[in-house]
């Protein structure tokens, strides 16, 4: 694959002060980005970031057929980036696709972008620990009309955002009994704008009344556990980390998957499966309920300190004590920096 690099002229690296670099403030100087059209993806191009030019008709404006991804680049002593599992995401991007009539971004083209963007922007991948260059993979259709059919261009692009280590303090949540994020045979395991913008109500609520985000529970019952915000949700219960199961509602995290996969060869007990919010109260009633943690990629981990659900407030243990999320986070941290060996070959090296 050829693509055609355009480098910018005035580099905006030395403006950027690394100690200071909010999730999401900065962009990088360059873009990856190539358009489909007739059943075909072409002009593979580097240039630098720049506005996009839409037609106000375009389909992922009125319609919101758009696609996203999120994963980072990281760097670690070895000077080499790295991207962690990116099968991962280019799969669940082509799923994605897939629910929203998209074409799919063929993975071999998918990873040459990345690793092209990746190795142009080096010098824009912040090197402390825990840090690292964000990478949005997204894709939009770009056809002018109003036919309520998929349209027949799209426009995909990567752009890449520099991060510090995301730390949030534990945070406060309340069950979501009214709104809901997703239904099985909805939208819910794509990765789609529409997904986001249905979500900001309830978290303006919950917000509101002194929480920090939600937890999703399933419609029409709002017993069954879904997923906190924007994050999969993990509980430790004794010696047991359970997740709920993929049911077509729920997202399908990669941080979830590293978790499940770390958890497995760790020999520790892990349960996927139902998860109704009334076992949650029992297993903290009965003292059983250890921790309570979501999972993403920005924050890697999120503790919980607390589950409000109707008038039942359920506290957690402090997160010092969290054995099984704080290894978690040190598992995936360490091996992006190259302190944990990657046995499993988890991480793609980008020369
Ligand atoms: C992106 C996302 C997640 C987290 O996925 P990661 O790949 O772990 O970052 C979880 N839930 C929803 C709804 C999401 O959009």
């Amino acid at each position: 694959m050829d693509i055609n690099i355009t480098k910018t002229e005035n580099s905006r690296l030395k403006d950027i002060d690394f100690n200071d670099i909010p999730f999401g403030k900065y962009t990088s100087d360059h873009m990856f980005i190539m358009d489909y059209a007739n059943g075909q993806w072409s002009d593979f191009r580097i240039v630098p970031y720049q506005s996009l030019q839409l037609d106000p008709q375009s389909k992922a404006l009125q319609y919101c057929q758009c696609i996203f991804e999120g994963m980072k680049a990281t760097i670690g002593a070895d000077g080499i980036p790295k991207l962690l599992r990116p099968d991962l995401n280019i799969e669940r991007f082509n799923c994605s696709a897939e629910r929203m009539c998209m074409p799919a971004v063929p993975d071999e083209l998918f990873l040459s972008a990345l690793k092209a963007i990746t190795r142009l922007e080096i010098n824009w991948i912040p090197k402390t620990e825990e840090s690292a260059l964000y990478l949005r993979p997204t894709m939009i259709a770009t056809e002018s009309s109003l036919g309520v059919v998929p349209s027949s261009t799209y426009t995909f692009y990567i752009y890449a955002a520099p991060a510090q280590p995301y730390f949030t303090a534990p945070v406060k949540l309340v069950t979501e009994q009214t709104l809901i994020r997703a239904v099985p045979g909805g939208t819910g395991e794509a990765k789609t704008g529409g997904n986001y913008a249905g979500s900001f109500k309830s978290g303006q609520l919950a917000r509101q009344k002194g929480f920090d985000q939600v937890i999703w529970l399933e419609s029409p019952h709002f017993k069954k556990i879904q997923e906190i915000g924007m994050m999969n949700l993990f509980f430790v219960i004794g010696d047991t980390v359970l997740t709920p199961e993929l049911n077509g509602a729920i997202l399908k995290g990669t941080t979830r998957t590293y978790f499940i996969d770390i958890l497995k060869q760790k020999d520790i007990k892990v349960e996927i499966r139902d998860i109704y919010i009334d076992e949650i109260l029992e297993a903290y009633q009965a003292g059983n309920l250890k921790e309570a943690f979501g999972s993403g990629t920005a924050a890697v981990v999120s503790h919980i300190s607390e589950i409000t659900h109707g008038d039942v407030c359920i506290t957690l243990p402090n997160t010092k004590e969290a054995e099984i999320s704080n290894m978690l986070y040190n598992e995936i941290n360490g091996l992006r920096a190259g302190i944990i060996e990657d046995k499993h070959n988890w991480l793609t090296p980008v020369y």
